[in-house]
């Protein structure tokens, strides 16, 4: 049985096209041992496996006293007697820390990672107020790898953000080819109104922005067959 839990609610990181911080409010995580408590009840009705959840995992433990961290919540999740696999989503690369990055080594912790990096343009990551470098997030994505092998790697991209250029897209289709994803989320981007990235003005003609989605999409679609072709025959627990 895999389960999810809900370890923390809302967001401080206002992304300029998201609306969640607008609706969820502000960050504010549950307090580790009721999260514990309760995969414990888990287990003790069959869960092997847990999906902690929360806008941005990473930066769980916000105000809690005494200080606690995402890695230390999940060691003491993995510390559970009977649970066997923790996955987690979702991670913000700003706050993905060489502490997390070592925790990911532990033998419960699902050897995946859900990264979104939205653009693998600098410039459009600012305009969407990522508060991350192309550059930071490659760096990110070399040590996740070095640290564990063959870690699965998945993303959100967004195509079409106001001001983008055909160089932004190449950014983004080049980091792609870099990181070469196991799978990934896509979207063309449409304004939610209330949000900074909403009073944008957006020339762009929708048929444009679907030609550059489609582009896009036949690299990240020719990678991700690959990768699983790559694994047919193999066996897994
Ligand atoms: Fe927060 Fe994610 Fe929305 Fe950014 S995209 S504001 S990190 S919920």
């Amino acid at each position: 049985i895999s389960t999810f839990v809900n370890i923390m609610e809302g967001c401080n990181n206002f992304c300029t096209y998201c609306i969640v911080p607008y609706t969820r409010g502000r960050e504010k995580s549950r307090a580790a041992e009721d999260i514990v408590e309760e995969i414990r009840s888990l287990v003790a009705q069959g869960t092997k496996e847990v999906t902690l959840l929360g806008q941005n995992v990473n930066s769980y433990g916000k105000g809690l006293e005494p200080k606690i961290d995402f890695p230390d919540l999940l060691q003491m999740v993995a510390d559970i007697v009977g649970l066997e696999r923790i996955r987690f989503m979702t991670s913000h690369p700003k706050d993905l820390s060489e502490k997390l990055i070592e925790m990911m080594k532990h033998e419960k912790i699902c050897p995946s990672f859900h990264l979104p990096v939205q653009s693998g343009s600098t410039a459009m990551l600012k305009a969407m107020n990522r508060k991350y470098t192309r550059e930071e997030y490659l760096a990110k994505v070399k040590a996740l790898r070095e640290a564990v092998p063959g870690i699965a790697l998945t993303t959100d991209i967004i195509i079409g953000f106001p001001g983008e250029t055909m160089e932004d897209v190449e950014d983004t289709i080049s980091l792609i080819k870099e990181v070469e994803y196991d799978a990934a989320f896509t979207f063309i981007y449409s304004p939610r109104v209330g949000t900074p990235a909403a009073k944008i003005k957006d020339d762009l003609p929708v048929e444009e922005k679907h030609r550059r989605f489609e582009a896009m999409l036949d690299v990240l679609n020719e990678i991700v067959i690959r990768k699983n072709a790559d694994r047919l025959g193999q066996v897994f627990e």
